[in-house]
């Protein structure tokens, strides 16, 4: 089968590889139709590197058909239509009796000290085969993947996967408080998709970027925009439109690669030079993440309000502004999605006829498999009006 593989630092290679096959009697395996590039692909395709290793099959969001099941599987049949969530999460654990499926305690990677394993992310997260490739092997096949009805495109489900669950988690984390006001970080699909999921709540949304086609679709939606390359004080601003005091709730939909903290865009280039192993240790032990947007989130919430990070974030020794989170009373909440916590009540929204969320027309590019090296520089690099890919096997 064909698969999108990680060969080294920002070389992403589409390669022929073993078909993926049932392993345990639990197992399906879908044939995929629809699988998404998120931003979170791009930590690994730069800063996560040291985790990697040459021939990783990656991808996270896929959709598609079975193909086979295995001799335990009773809730899935060939030909049945799914959507598969990022993290794999057994169903029955303690964790996931409790709806926190991506601290799942049957995959949790206890060696490295991480919650759930994930598709193709990394040895830190068990070094699953991930999903942008033709075929998918999905473990926990009567629990993991959620069936949708035949006949609407994959783009009315594919989100499901990752961005839906991740942007509606997000907002619920975020406690908005009745007439408050919601400041999104980020316009990159998590971040519009949030933005969208707030609107539709009738919220009113601040969302600040410095890509402008980012920022011009979420103002289509309605909400309001600044723009981080035209502002000096951005929580001056957002101060400003929420009298005098700050957002009521913040979500931060960045992660580490924010723009605007050079010292560490120095520190995680500077690792590159070193061995394997000892970039690990810097990358797990010191503080290498480019704090920006999180300190802005600080900065720009109200005393008293929430601050909820979808962003990854990966350190251990961050210098944290414990002075400021203190005295300003904040509220934080953040985490992997429990994706599959979300998916009922989203898919309920999904199978309505309107196109509440507008996820028909969310994707700027639709591509072939082999398009994937091109697609994922020009993601990183924010050009050619790309926002959301959904490559089609
Ligand atoms: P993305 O990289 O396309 O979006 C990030 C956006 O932030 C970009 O538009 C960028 O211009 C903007 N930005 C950069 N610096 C900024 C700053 N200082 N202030 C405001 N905006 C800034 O990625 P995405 O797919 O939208 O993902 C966003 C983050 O969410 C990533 O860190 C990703 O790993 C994470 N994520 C988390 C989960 C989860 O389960 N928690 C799931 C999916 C993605
Ligand atoms: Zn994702
Ligand atoms: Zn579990």
């Amino acid at each position: 089968m064909q698969a999108v593989t990680w060969q080294g630092r920002k070389d992403i290679r589409v390669e022929e590889v073993p078909d993926a096959r049932i392993e345990e009697p639990t197992d399906a395996v879908i044939r995929v139709t629809s699988t998404g590039l998120c931003g979170s692909d791009l930590h690994l395709y730069d800063p996560l590197t040291p985790f990697m290793t040459p021939g990783d099959i990656v991808g996270h969001e896929p959709m598609g058909v079975v193909e086979a099941v295995g001799a335990q599987v009773s809730a899935l049949s060939v030909g049945d239509r799914v959507v598969v969530p990022f993290n794999i999460s057994c169903g029955s654990c303690w964790m996931c009796e409790r709806r926190l499926y991506s601290q799942c305690e049957t995959t949790q990677n206890r060696e490295t000290g991480t919650g759930a394993s994930l598709f193709g992310y990394s040895s830190l997260y068990g070094a699953v085969p991930g999903g942008q490739a033709e075929l998918l092997r999905v473990p926990f096949a009567d629990f993991l993947p959620v069936k949708v009805p035949h006949g609407p495109p994959d783009d009315r489900f594919v989100y499901l996967s990752d961005v839906l669950p991740t942007a509606w988690q997000g907002v619920e984390y975020a406690a908005i408080p009745e007439g408050g006001t919601l400041l999104v970080l980020g316009a990159g699909p998590i971040g519009d998709m949030a933005t969208r999921i707030a609107l539709h709540r009738g919220i009113r949304v601040i969302v600040v970027d410095r890509v402008p086609e980012r920022l011009a679709r979420v103002s289509a939606r309605g909400a309001e925009i600044l723009d981080l390359g035209e502002i000096d004080d951005v929580a001056e601003q957002v101060r400003g439109l929420t009298g005098g005091r700050g957002a009521d709730s913040v979500l931060e939909a960045v992660g580490m690669e924010a723009h605007g903290s050079p010292v560490a865009e120095a520190v995680q280039k500077s690792l590159r030079l070193l061995p394997k192993k000892l970039q690990q240790l810097m990358m797990t032990n010191l503080s290498v993440e480019r704090l920006a947007a999180l300190y802005l989130a600080f900065e720009a919430v109200r005393r008293g309000g929430t601050v909820s990070i979808s962003g990854v974030y990966g350190g251990t020794s961050d210098p944290m502004p414990m002075m400021q989170l203190f005295d300003k009373q904040l509220q934080l909440r953040m985490g992997q999605a429990n994706v599959r916590a979300w998916t009922d009540e989203l898919l309920a929204l999904l199978q309505q006829d309107e196109d509440h969320l507008g996820v028909e027309g969310f994707a700027t590019h639709h591509l072939p498999l082999d398009a994937a090296p091109q697609a994922y520089a020009s993601f990183q690099a924010k050009e050619d009006g790309m926002v959301k890919v959904l490559f089609r096997p």
